[in-house]
Protein backbone atom coordinates (compact mmCIF):
# COMPACT_ATOMS: atom_id res chain seq x y z
CA UNK A 1 0.00 0.00 0.00
CA UNK A 2 1.89 2.97 -1.32
CA UNK A 3 1.42 6.07 0.09
CA UNK A 4 3.53 9.22 1.04
CA UNK A 5 6.26 9.80 -1.46
CA UNK A 6 9.95 11.43 -2.23
CA UNK A 7 12.18 11.90 -4.52
CA UNK A 8 15.91 11.91 -3.41
CA UNK A 9 18.29 12.61 -6.39
CA UNK A 10 21.80 10.26 -7.27
CA UNK A 11 24.33 10.94 -6.85
CA UNK A 12 24.05 12.64 -3.62
CA UNK A 13 23.38 16.78 -4.04
CA UNK A 14 22.81 16.46 -8.05
CA UNK A 15 19.48 17.34 -8.58
CA UNK A 16 19.63 14.90 -11.20
CA UNK A 17 16.34 13.88 -12.67
CA UNK A 18 16.81 10.65 -14.51
CA UNK A 19 18.31 9.06 -10.96
CA UNK A 20 17.53 8.94 -7.55
CA UNK A 21 16.00 7.08 -4.53
CA UNK A 22 12.21 7.02 -4.59
CA UNK A 23 10.60 7.08 -0.53
CA UNK A 24 7.55 5.30 -0.20
CA UNK A 25 5.62 4.88 2.95
CA UNK A 26 3.52 1.80 3.49
CA UNK A 27 0.65 3.21 5.36
CA UNK A 28 -1.25 0.01 6.25
CA UNK A 29 -2.63 -3.41 4.98
CA UNK A 30 -5.82 -4.55 4.14
CA UNK A 31 -6.00 -7.86 5.24
CA UNK A 32 -9.02 -9.14 3.48
CA UNK A 33 -7.50 -7.84 0.17
CA UNK A 34 -4.23 -8.93 0.91
CA UNK A 35 -4.55 -12.54 2.25
CA UNK A 36 -6.80 -15.40 -0.14
CA UNK A 37 -7.99 -17.22 2.63
CA UNK A 38 -9.02 -14.30 5.06
CA UNK A 39 -12.60 -14.95 6.04
CA UNK A 40 -14.01 -11.79 6.37
CA UNK A 41 -16.82 -13.42 8.71
CA UNK A 42 -14.72 -14.08 11.32
CA UNK A 43 -11.22 -12.72 11.15
CA UNK A 44 -10.19 -13.47 14.79
CA UNK A 45 -9.68 -17.35 13.82
CA UNK A 46 -7.38 -16.18 11.20
CA UNK A 47 -4.10 -14.50 12.70
CA UNK A 48 -1.67 -16.69 13.74
CA UNK A 49 2.05 -15.55 14.60
CA UNK A 50 3.08 -16.10 10.89
CA UNK A 51 0.19 -13.89 9.85
CA UNK A 52 0.79 -11.40 11.81
CA UNK A 53 4.34 -11.18 11.18
CA UNK A 54 3.90 -11.05 7.34
CA UNK A 55 1.28 -8.25 8.26
CA UNK A 56 3.98 -6.27 10.08
CA UNK A 57 6.21 -6.62 7.50
CA UNK A 58 4.36 -5.20 5.05
CA UNK A 59 4.08 -2.05 6.92
CA UNK A 60 6.53 0.85 7.32
CA UNK A 61 8.80 2.13 3.93
CA UNK A 62 10.77 1.38 1.35
CA UNK A 63 13.48 3.07 -0.27
CA UNK A 64 14.31 1.85 -3.80
CA UNK A 65 16.49 3.44 -6.49
CA UNK A 66 14.60 4.15 -9.71
CA UNK A 67 16.64 5.07 -13.21
CA UNK A 68 15.80 6.43 -16.41
CA UNK A 69 16.63 4.21 -19.46
CA UNK A 70 18.20 4.80 -22.83
CA UNK A 71 14.28 4.94 -24.54
CA UNK A 72 13.06 7.51 -20.82
CA UNK A 73 11.72 4.61 -18.78
CA UNK A 74 12.14 4.55 -15.48
CA UNK A 75 12.75 1.25 -13.81
CA UNK A 76 13.54 0.20 -10.41
CA UNK A 77 17.76 -0.77 -10.03
CA UNK A 78 17.00 -3.99 -8.12
CA UNK A 79 20.51 -4.54 -7.04
CA UNK A 80 21.07 -1.10 -5.51
CA UNK A 81 22.80 -0.65 -2.45
CA UNK A 82 20.46 2.15 -1.17
CA UNK A 83 17.16 -0.32 -1.40
CA UNK A 84 16.03 -0.50 2.35
CA UNK A 85 12.85 -1.70 3.95
CA UNK A 86 11.82 -0.06 7.26
CA UNK A 87 9.31 -2.46 9.23
CA UNK A 88 7.66 -2.32 12.32
CA UNK A 89 8.31 -6.02 12.53
CA UNK A 90 12.63 -5.55 13.02
CA UNK A 91 14.06 -2.24 11.98
CA UNK A 92 15.71 -0.64 14.82
CA UNK A 93 15.28 2.67 15.60
CA UNK A 94 16.27 5.78 18.67
CA UNK A 95 14.11 8.27 20.11
CA UNK A 96 15.51 11.51 20.11
CA UNK A 97 15.49 15.15 21.27
CA UNK A 98 13.70 16.40 24.67
CA UNK A 99 11.34 13.50 25.19
CA UNK A 100 13.81 10.82 24.58
CA UNK A 101 14.70 8.59 27.38
CA UNK A 102 11.72 10.04 29.41
CA UNK A 103 10.14 7.37 31.98
CA UNK A 104 6.83 7.82 30.13
CA UNK A 105 8.33 6.27 27.13
CA UNK A 106 10.32 3.20 29.45
CA UNK A 107 9.27 -0.18 28.44
CA UNK A 108 9.90 -3.72 30.03
CA UNK A 109 11.87 -3.76 26.71
CA UNK A 110 13.81 -1.07 26.27
CA UNK A 111 14.09 0.34 30.16
CA UNK A 112 16.17 3.43 28.92
CA UNK A 113 13.22 4.88 26.53
CA UNK A 114 15.50 5.20 23.46
CA UNK A 115 15.25 2.40 21.24
CA UNK A 116 12.21 1.34 19.68
CA UNK A 117 11.11 -1.25 16.39
CA UNK A 118 10.04 0.18 14.02
CA UNK A 119 7.51 2.89 12.43
CA UNK A 120 3.55 2.12 11.76
CA UNK A 121 0.92 4.04 9.69
CA UNK A 122 3.34 6.49 7.92
CA UNK A 123 0.84 8.72 5.96
CA UNK A 124 2.56 11.52 3.60
CA UNK A 125 5.95 12.17 4.23
CA UNK A 126 8.49 15.33 3.65
CA UNK A 127 12.40 15.42 2.02
CA UNK A 128 14.43 17.85 4.08
CA UNK A 129 16.68 20.19 2.27
CA UNK A 130 19.68 17.76 3.13
CA UNK A 131 17.87 14.81 1.25
CA UNK A 132 16.73 13.05 4.66
CA UNK A 133 13.29 11.29 4.28
CA UNK A 134 10.38 12.43 7.22
CA UNK A 135 8.01 9.45 7.86
CA UNK A 136 4.99 10.61 9.88
CA UNK A 137 3.63 8.36 12.04
CA UNK A 138 -0.44 8.64 11.95
CA UNK A 139 -3.22 6.15 13.19
CA UNK A 140 -0.57 4.42 15.12
CA UNK A 141 -3.50 3.75 17.75
CA UNK A 142 -4.91 0.64 15.56
CA UNK A 143 -2.17 -1.38 16.21
CA UNK A 144 -2.33 -1.81 19.58
CA UNK A 145 -5.24 -3.92 22.02
CA UNK A 146 -6.04 -4.79 25.57
CA UNK A 147 -6.84 -2.80 28.77
CA UNK A 148 -4.14 0.18 29.72
CA UNK A 149 -2.64 -1.09 32.60
CA UNK A 150 -0.99 2.03 33.84
CA UNK A 151 -3.77 4.69 35.48
CA UNK A 152 -1.11 7.93 34.67
CA UNK A 153 -1.84 7.13 30.38
CA UNK A 154 -5.26 6.71 30.63
CA UNK A 155 -6.46 10.14 29.49
CA UNK A 156 -3.58 10.25 27.37
CA UNK A 157 -4.36 7.37 25.92
CA UNK A 158 -8.01 8.27 25.53
CA UNK A 159 -6.93 11.53 23.43
CA UNK A 160 -5.33 9.62 20.72
CA UNK A 161 -7.79 6.55 20.80
CA UNK A 162 -6.00 3.92 21.77
CA UNK A 163 -6.70 0.75 21.62
CA UNK A 164 -7.46 1.82 18.17
CA UNK A 165 -11.40 0.66 17.73
CA UNK A 166 -10.82 -1.02 13.99
CA UNK A 167 -7.41 -2.57 15.92
CA UNK A 168 -4.73 -5.09 13.93
CA UNK A 169 -4.36 -7.87 16.36
CA UNK A 170 -0.55 -7.91 16.70
CA UNK A 171 -0.86 -7.71 20.40
CA UNK A 172 -1.92 -11.10 20.88
CA UNK A 173 1.33 -12.18 19.08
CA UNK A 174 3.58 -9.35 20.10
CA UNK A 175 3.04 -8.08 24.08
CA UNK A 176 4.25 -4.46 23.32
CA UNK A 177 1.46 -3.97 21.33
CA UNK A 178 -0.74 -4.86 23.95
CA UNK A 179 -1.20 -2.42 26.87
CA UNK A 180 -2.46 -4.36 29.75
CA UNK A 181 1.16 -5.90 29.45
CA UNK A 182 3.42 -2.65 28.20
CA UNK A 183 1.29 0.65 28.76
CA UNK A 184 3.60 3.19 27.51
CA UNK A 185 4.31 1.68 24.35
CA UNK A 186 2.11 3.58 22.70
CA UNK A 187 3.78 6.46 23.60
CA UNK A 188 6.59 5.51 21.33
CA UNK A 189 4.13 5.91 18.28
CA UNK A 190 2.55 9.11 17.06
CA UNK A 191 6.06 10.91 16.22
CA UNK A 192 8.38 11.89 13.25
CA UNK A 193 10.99 9.77 11.86
CA UNK A 194 14.12 10.40 10.50
CA UNK A 195 15.66 8.45 7.85
CA UNK A 196 18.55 9.00 5.84
CA UNK A 197 18.07 7.23 2.57
CA UNK A 198 21.78 8.26 1.38
CA UNK A 199 23.15 5.40 3.91
CA UNK A 200 21.51 2.23 3.94
CA UNK A 201 23.44 1.60 7.42
CA UNK A 202 21.83 4.50 8.97
CA UNK A 203 19.41 3.50 12.20
CA UNK A 204 16.01 5.71 11.68
CA UNK A 205 15.55 8.29 14.40
CA UNK A 206 12.23 9.41 15.62
CA UNK A 207 12.78 13.03 16.45
CA UNK A 208 10.59 13.92 19.50
CA UNK A 209 10.75 17.79 19.31
CA UNK A 210 8.38 17.85 16.55
CA UNK A 211 5.42 16.59 18.51
CA UNK A 212 3.59 13.52 19.31
CA UNK A 213 -0.05 13.57 17.32
CA UNK A 214 -1.46 11.51 14.34
CA UNK A 215 1.34 13.03 12.42
CA UNK A 216 0.45 13.61 8.61
CA UNK A 217 2.95 15.91 6.44
CA UNK A 218 6.30 16.83 6.85
CA UNK A 219 6.89 19.07 4.02
CA UNK A 220 9.39 21.61 4.97
CA UNK A 221 10.85 24.90 3.96
CA UNK A 222 14.24 27.46 5.12
CA UNK A 223 13.27 30.17 7.06
CA UNK A 224 14.52 33.90 6.24
CA UNK A 225 18.04 33.11 7.91
CA UNK A 226 18.33 29.35 7.00
CA UNK A 227 16.51 27.55 9.58
CA UNK A 228 14.50 24.87 8.54
CA UNK A 229 10.50 24.87 8.74
CA UNK A 230 8.58 21.91 9.23
CA UNK A 231 4.81 22.02 8.55
CA UNK A 232 2.43 18.93 9.86
CA UNK A 233 -1.18 18.48 9.93
CA UNK A 234 -3.27 16.32 12.93
CA UNK A 235 -5.21 14.19 10.65
CA UNK A 236 -8.29 14.09 12.60
CA UNK A 237 -11.97 16.03 13.01
CA UNK A 238 -11.34 18.78 14.86
CA UNK A 239 -7.48 18.44 15.36
CA UNK A 240 -4.83 21.31 14.63
CA UNK A 241 -2.38 22.40 12.52
CA UNK A 242 1.31 22.66 13.61
CA UNK A 243 4.53 23.86 12.68
CA UNK A 244 8.24 23.46 13.95
CA UNK A 245 11.17 25.90 13.16
CA UNK A 246 14.56 24.90 14.49
CA UNK A 247 16.81 26.67 16.30
CA UNK A 248 20.27 26.14 14.50
CA UNK A 249 20.35 26.80 11.11
CA UNK A 250 20.63 24.08 8.15
CA UNK A 251 24.07 23.52 7.13
CA UNK A 252 25.10 23.17 3.38
CA UNK A 253 27.50 20.20 4.87
CA UNK A 254 24.38 17.38 5.46
CA UNK A 255 26.12 15.79 8.15
CA UNK A 256 26.32 18.67 10.17
CA UNK A 257 22.23 18.77 10.55
CA UNK A 258 22.32 15.12 11.88
CA UNK A 259 20.52 16.34 15.29
CA UNK A 260 19.09 19.93 13.63
CA UNK A 261 16.01 18.71 14.37
CA UNK A 262 16.21 17.77 17.72
CA UNK A 263 16.32 21.40 19.26
CA UNK A 264 13.81 24.06 17.98
CA UNK A 265 10.08 25.73 18.64
CA UNK A 266 6.95 23.95 17.74
CA UNK A 267 4.38 26.17 17.54
CA UNK A 268 0.40 25.00 16.34
CA UNK A 269 -2.12 27.63 14.81
CA UNK A 270 -4.72 29.86 15.44
CA UNK A 271 -7.08 31.62 13.05
CA UNK A 272 -8.69 34.39 13.54
CA UNK A 273 -12.36 35.09 11.74
CA UNK A 274 -10.54 38.37 9.89
CA UNK A 275 -8.05 36.24 8.17
CA UNK A 276 -5.25 36.81 10.78
CA UNK A 277 -3.62 34.24 12.57
CA UNK A 278 -0.46 33.41 14.70
CA UNK A 279 1.70 30.73 15.76
CA UNK A 280 2.08 29.91 19.16
CA UNK A 281 4.92 28.09 20.58
CA UNK A 282 4.08 24.90 22.70
CA UNK A 283 6.97 25.39 25.22
CA UNK A 284 7.39 24.25 28.91
CA UNK A 285 6.46 27.03 31.64
CA UNK A 286 4.49 29.56 29.07
CA UNK A 287 0.70 30.20 28.34
CA UNK A 288 0.31 27.64 31.24
CA UNK A 289 1.92 24.54 30.12
CA UNK A 290 2.93 23.83 33.39
CA UNK A 291 2.54 22.05 36.85
CA UNK A 292 -0.97 23.68 37.11
CA UNK A 293 -2.32 21.80 34.12
CA UNK A 294 -0.01 18.49 34.45
CA UNK A 295 3.32 19.23 32.45
CA UNK A 296 6.47 18.58 34.26
CA UNK A 297 8.53 19.00 31.77
CA UNK A 298 8.79 19.81 27.71
CA UNK A 299 8.63 15.98 27.16
CA UNK A 300 5.16 15.86 28.80
CA UNK A 301 4.58 18.98 25.86
CA UNK A 302 5.33 16.75 23.47
CA UNK A 303 3.95 13.39 24.32
CA UNK A 304 0.70 14.96 24.97
CA UNK A 305 0.74 17.85 22.14
CA UNK A 306 -3.10 17.57 21.67
CA UNK A 307 -3.80 18.47 25.23
CA UNK A 308 -1.01 21.01 25.20
CA UNK A 309 -2.77 22.65 21.83
CA UNK A 310 -5.79 22.70 23.91
CA UNK A 311 -5.02 24.91 26.75
CA UNK A 312 -3.41 27.31 23.96
CA UNK A 313 -6.92 27.71 22.08
CA UNK A 314 -5.47 26.91 18.85
CA UNK A 315 -7.91 26.24 15.97
CA UNK A 316 -10.13 22.88 15.33
CA UNK A 317 -9.50 22.38 11.86
CA UNK A 318 -11.56 19.93 9.24
CA UNK A 319 -9.08 17.13 9.48
CA UNK A 320 -5.98 19.10 8.33
CA UNK A 321 -3.96 16.61 6.36
CA UNK A 322 -0.84 17.58 4.16
CA UNK A 323 0.60 20.73 4.34
CA UNK A 324 3.05 22.41 1.89
CA UNK A 325 4.96 25.13 1.29
CA UNK A 326 5.17 26.65 -2.03
CA UNK A 327 8.36 28.08 -3.10
CA UNK A 328 7.34 29.80 -5.94
CA UNK A 329 5.12 31.78 -4.01
CA UNK A 330 5.98 31.87 -0.33
CA UNK A 331 2.55 30.79 0.74
CA UNK A 332 1.71 27.05 2.37
CA UNK A 333 -1.56 24.93 0.91
CA UNK A 334 -3.28 22.94 4.15
CA UNK A 335 -5.52 20.35 2.85
CA UNK A 336 -8.37 20.16 4.98
CA UNK A 337 -9.75 16.84 3.64
CA UNK A 338 -13.36 16.54 5.28
CA UNK A 339 -15.50 17.04 8.26
CA UNK A 340 -18.68 14.59 8.12
CA UNK A 341 -19.90 15.54 11.82
CA UNK A 342 -19.86 19.15 12.04
CA UNK A 343 -22.39 21.07 12.81
CA UNK A 344 -20.94 24.48 14.31
CA UNK A 345 -19.19 26.43 11.50
CA UNK A 346 -16.22 29.22 11.62
CA UNK A 347 -14.57 31.32 8.94
CA UNK A 348 -11.62 28.44 8.45
CA UNK A 349 -14.32 25.79 9.09
CA UNK A 350 -17.44 27.78 6.83
CA UNK A 351 -19.34 24.10 6.32
CA UNK A 352 -21.51 21.89 8.32
CA UNK A 353 -21.25 18.50 7.83
CA UNK A 354 -18.57 18.89 5.71
CA UNK A 355 -18.40 15.92 3.04
CA UNK A 356 -15.89 18.16 0.53
CA UNK A 357 -13.24 19.89 2.28
CA UNK A 358 -11.47 23.18 1.77
CA UNK A 359 -7.61 24.27 1.01
CA UNK A 360 -6.29 27.08 3.29
CA UNK A 361 -3.55 29.32 1.83
CA UNK A 362 -1.18 30.61 4.32
CA UNK A 363 0.98 33.70 3.37
CA UNK A 364 3.65 34.34 6.51
CA UNK A 365 4.56 37.21 7.39
CA UNK A 366 7.18 39.16 5.58
CA UNK A 367 6.93 36.03 3.42
CA UNK A 368 9.27 34.37 6.18
CA UNK A 369 8.43 30.66 7.11
CA UNK A 370 9.73 31.83 11.40
CA UNK A 371 6.95 34.42 11.49
CA UNK A 372 4.88 33.71 14.09
CA UNK A 373 2.10 36.11 12.29
CA UNK A 374 0.17 35.38 8.68
CA UNK A 375 -2.95 36.41 7.23
CA UNK A 376 -5.17 33.47 5.17
CA UNK A 377 -7.73 32.73 3.28
CA UNK A 378 -9.60 29.72 1.25
CA UNK A 379 -8.72 29.36 -1.97
CA UNK A 380 -10.84 26.41 -3.43
CA UNK A 381 -14.09 25.08 -1.10
CA UNK A 382 -14.18 21.95 -3.02
CA UNK A 383 -17.70 19.82 -4.50
CA UNK A 384 -19.87 19.98 -7.08
CA UNK A 385 -20.12 23.62 -8.33
CA UNK A 386 -22.85 22.74 -10.21
CA UNK A 387 -25.20 22.19 -6.86
CA UNK A 388 -25.41 25.81 -5.15
CA UNK A 389 -26.33 24.06 -1.86
CA UNK A 390 -22.92 22.53 -1.58
CA UNK A 391 -21.43 25.72 -1.16
CA UNK A 392 -18.43 24.76 -3.42
CA UNK A 393 -16.02 27.70 -4.53
CA UNK A 394 -13.77 27.92 -7.59
CA UNK A 395 -12.81 29.77 -10.25
CA UNK A 396 -15.49 29.69 -13.00
CA UNK A 397 -12.68 28.04 -15.59
CA UNK A 398 -13.04 24.86 -13.17
CA UNK A 399 -14.41 22.10 -16.33
CA UNK A 400 -17.02 19.96 -15.32
CA UNK A 401 -14.02 17.06 -14.52
CA UNK A 402 -12.03 19.91 -12.94
CA UNK A 403 -13.35 20.38 -9.65
CA UNK A 404 -13.10 17.36 -6.61
CA UNK A 405 -13.53 16.58 -3.37
CA UNK A 406 -11.85 15.66 -0.40
CA UNK A 407 -7.94 17.29 -1.24
CA UNK A 408 -5.25 15.22 1.12
CA UNK A 409 -1.59 15.25 -0.74
CA UNK A 410 0.22 17.97 -2.30
CA UNK A 411 3.25 18.89 -3.80
CA UNK A 412 3.66 22.43 -5.95
CA UNK A 413 5.68 22.81 -9.05
CA UNK A 414 8.46 25.06 -10.06
CA UNK A 415 5.96 27.26 -11.34
CA UNK A 416 3.82 27.72 -8.41
CA UNK A 417 0.97 25.37 -9.45
CA UNK A 418 -0.61 22.86 -6.61
CA UNK A 419 -1.11 19.33 -7.56
CA UNK A 420 -3.65 18.09 -5.44
CA UNK A 421 -4.28 14.23 -4.76
CA UNK A 422 -7.76 13.52 -3.09
CA UNK A 423 -8.91 10.85 -0.61
CA UNK A 424 -12.71 10.52 -0.53
CA UNK A 425 -12.56 7.25 1.44
CA UNK A 426 -15.79 5.14 1.19
CA UNK A 427 -17.82 8.02 1.35
CA UNK A 428 -16.82 8.82 -2.59
CA UNK A 429 -19.76 8.26 -3.92
CA UNK A 430 -21.90 11.16 -1.72
CA UNK A 431 -18.64 13.14 -1.87
CA UNK A 432 -17.92 13.55 -6.00
CA UNK A 433 -20.02 10.12 -6.96
CA UNK A 434 -16.51 9.38 -8.84
CA UNK A 435 -13.15 7.79 -8.07
CA UNK A 436 -10.17 9.78 -6.58
CA UNK A 437 -7.55 11.72 -8.87
CA UNK A 438 -4.69 13.87 -8.76
CA UNK A 439 -5.64 17.77 -10.32
CA UNK A 440 -3.54 20.95 -10.79
CA UNK A 441 -5.01 23.84 -9.16
CA UNK A 442 -3.71 27.53 -10.25
CA UNK A 443 -2.61 29.53 -7.17
CA UNK A 444 -1.65 32.75 -8.75
CA UNK A 445 -2.66 34.89 -11.83
CA UNK A 446 -6.32 35.34 -13.06
CA UNK A 447 -6.72 31.38 -13.37
CA UNK A 448 -5.76 31.67 -9.99
CA UNK A 449 -8.80 28.64 -8.08
CA UNK A 450 -8.69 26.92 -11.75
CA UNK A 451 -8.92 22.85 -11.34
CA UNK A 452 -8.12 20.50 -13.66
CA UNK A 453 -8.00 16.82 -13.57
CA UNK A 454 -4.88 15.12 -14.76
CA UNK A 455 -5.00 11.36 -13.55
CA UNK A 456 -7.66 8.84 -12.25
CA UNK A 457 -7.43 6.30 -10.33
CA UNK A 458 -9.87 2.85 -10.17
CA UNK A 459 -12.87 3.29 -7.79
CA UNK A 460 -11.61 2.23 -4.14
CA UNK A 461 -7.97 3.56 -4.03
CA UNK A 462 -7.03 7.02 -3.22
CA UNK A 463 -4.15 8.93 -4.95
CA UNK A 464 -0.99 10.05 -2.77
CA UNK A 465 2.42 11.20 -2.31
CA UNK A 466 2.36 13.07 -5.60
CA UNK A 467 5.93 14.37 -5.87
CA UNK A 468 8.42 15.67 -8.89
CA UNK A 469 11.96 15.12 -9.92
CA UNK A 470 13.71 18.32 -9.59
CA UNK A 471 12.89 19.31 -13.43
CA UNK A 472 9.56 18.66 -13.32
CA UNK A 473 9.41 16.29 -16.14
CA UNK A 474 8.28 13.54 -14.52
CA UNK A 475 5.70 12.92 -11.36
CA UNK A 476 4.98 9.82 -9.00
CA UNK A 477 2.38 8.93 -7.56
CA UNK A 478 1.28 6.94 -5.24
CA UNK A 479 -2.33 4.60 -5.88
CA UNK A 480 -3.03 3.45 -2.27
CA UNK A 481 -5.38 0.44 -1.59
CA UNK A 482 -7.38 -0.41 -5.05
CA UNK A 483 -10.68 -2.30 -4.08
CA UNK A 484 -10.71 -1.29 -0.87
CA UNK A 485 -13.18 1.51 -0.17
CA UNK A 486 -16.83 1.24 -1.09
CA UNK A 487 -16.96 -0.38 -4.44
CA UNK A 488 -20.04 -1.35 -3.61
CA UNK A 489 -21.30 1.54 -4.57
CA UNK A 490 -20.01 1.55 -7.83
CA UNK A 491 -22.67 0.65 -10.53
CA UNK A 492 -21.07 -1.76 -12.62
CA UNK A 493 -19.43 -3.44 -9.89
CA UNK A 494 -21.99 -3.77 -6.86
CA UNK A 495 -20.21 -5.84 -5.18
CA UNK A 496 -17.08 -6.02 -2.43
CA UNK A 497 -13.81 -6.18 -4.09
CA UNK A 498 -12.04 -9.63 -3.09
CA UNK A 499 -8.64 -11.57 -4.21
CA UNK A 500 -10.53 -13.82 -5.71
CA UNK A 501 -12.05 -11.44 -8.03
CA UNK A 502 -8.84 -9.51 -8.75
CA UNK A 503 -7.30 -12.20 -9.73
CA UNK A 504 -10.35 -13.86 -11.84
CA UNK A 505 -10.01 -10.47 -14.32
CA UNK A 506 -9.37 -11.68 -17.71
CA1 LIG B 1 -4.59 11.05 6.81
CA1 LIG C 1 -3.52 11.13 3.75
CA1 LIG D 1 -7.01 10.83 3.72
Amino acid sequence: RPSGSGFVPLPAGSGASDRGLLCIHHEYTNDDLMFPDYPPDDPASFYTREIVDISMAAHGGSIIEVARTADGRWQVVRDSEYNRRLTPLATEMTLSGPAAGHPRLRTGEDPAGRRVIGTVNNCAGGITPWGTWLMSEENFNFYFVGENADPAETENHKRLGVPGSRSYPWGYFHKRFNIAAEPREPNRYGWVVEVDPLDPASTPVKRTALGRFKHEGCENALTGDGRLAVYMGDDEADEYLYKFVTAAKASGNRRENASLLDEGTLYVARFEEDGTGAWIPLVYGENGLDEANGFSSQADILIETRRAADLLRATPLDRPEDVTPNDATGKVYVALTNSKERTETDAVNPRSRNLWGQIVEIEPQDGDHASTAFTWNLIVRCGDPAFPAIGAEWHPDTGENGWFACPDNFTADAKGRLWVATDQGSGWNAASGSADGLYALATAGDKRGTARQIFRAPIGAEVCGPCFTPDGTTLFVAVQHPGADGTKNFKAFERASTFEGVHKQP
